[in-house]
């Protein structure tokens, strides 16, 4: 019988056991999930990495850690975590949350909607926006959130270029890998949008270069991660005219500290960390099923490479 420690922030807890209760026991194990257990005999945890469990060491039964979230990095630097390490992929919740987001977003940006809803002159300016075909997009990150969120779009009629660092193909999308492909990727985003996870491979990589890559005048947001772009690269690209607007929903910091340029630029718009969050009940039901499945000897779902970082 596999016992389960939940190990998240306290008010988590009454949010998620019921739920996980009821996806535990749907799958007909028996099971122990507790708040609080002896350390030697935890066999899983169901993981956020802003808990109180930094030091996995004295965990010495534990066979794999289920994270609550999908960004992944705070666990994957965490040298005394041994085993499998599970990120979160909740296609009901997580991605379908991040799927409104973003084209909410674009949408805003390509129908020019700051125009009429701020607008204390109240002046008549007819001037319609082009159709979405004429309005390329592009997705950096091809993973669970950047293809579904790059489907969306593309549905909606704008053309789409995806970028990942291995081959992927998807209908409808402009698929481009590795470093080569990256600056043709950013040529032509006059909307970019950042869906990568934070790895030493991605951090700064929106640099002053990278952004001078994009076309005049293009939209840039980023529901990925803070350490993705270079802040003052991109406050000057915004000063002088490069890019017109950046939407930023993480950040180096969280909360974003008050003192930070981006809350007064008035080409910056801030969401606190709201892009998408994880839903405990479909969450719920992809943890327990990853736990029947490694209690059953099968290959765990949606596991982390530890070497790449996500
Ligand atoms: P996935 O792991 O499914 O996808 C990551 C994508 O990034 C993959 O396409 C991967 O390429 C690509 N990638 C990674 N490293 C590189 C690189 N060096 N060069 C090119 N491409 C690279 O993650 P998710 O889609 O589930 O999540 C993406 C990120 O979104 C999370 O890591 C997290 O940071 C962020 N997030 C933000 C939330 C918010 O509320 N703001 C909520 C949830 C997540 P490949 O396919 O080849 O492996």
């Amino acid at each position: 019988m596999p016992n389960i420690l939940f190990a998240a922030t306290d008010e988590r807890w009454p949010e998620y056991e019921p739920v996980l209760r009821a996806a535990l026991d749907a799958t007909g194990m028996d099971y122990r999930l507790a708040r609080d257990l002896p350390k030697a005999e935890v066999d899983y945890i169901v993981y956020a990495p802003n808990s109180d469990v930094q030091d996995f060491t004295p965990y010495t039964r534990l066979k794999a850690v289920l994270n609550l979230w999908a960004g992944v990095e705070q666990v994957t630097r965490n040298e005394t975590l041994k085993v499998p390490l599970a990120r979160m992929v909740d296609t009901e919740g997580l991605t379908q949350g991040m799927v409104e987001y973003v084209t909410g977003h674009v949408l805003r940006h390509h129908l020019g909607m700051d125009r009429h809803i701020v607008n204390p002159p109240h002046s008549w300016r007819p001037e319609p926006p082009p159709l979405s075909g004429d309005r390329p997009v592009t997705i950096l990150g091809l993973g669970t959130l950047g293809l579904a969120c790059a489907q969306a779009l593309a549905a909606l009629g704008f053309p789409v270029t995806g970028w990942s660092r291995s081959p992927k193909q998807a209908p409808g999308i402009t698929c481009l890998h590795g470093e080569a492909a990256l600056d043709a990727a950013l040529a032509r985003a006059d909307i970019l949008v950042l869906l990568l996870p934070d790895t030493p491979a991605t951090t700064d990589l929106m640099g002053a270069d990278r952004l001078a890559r994009l076309p005049l005048g293009a939209v840039l947001i980023n529901p990925g991660r803070g350490p993705l772009i270079d802040d003052a690269a991109l406050i000057a690209a915004l000063d002088k005219g490069a890019l017109s607007h950046a939407t930023l929903d993480v950040f180096r910091t969280e909360p974003l500290p008050r003192d930070h340029p981006f809350w007064a630029h008035p080409k910056v718009t801030v969401t606190p960390h709201i892009a998408s969050e994880t839903r405990a009940p479909s969450a719920a039901r992809v943890i327990a099923e990853n736990i029947r499945r490694a209690e059953a000897g099968a290959p765990m779902l949606h596991l982390v490479d530890r070497d790449a970082g996500y």
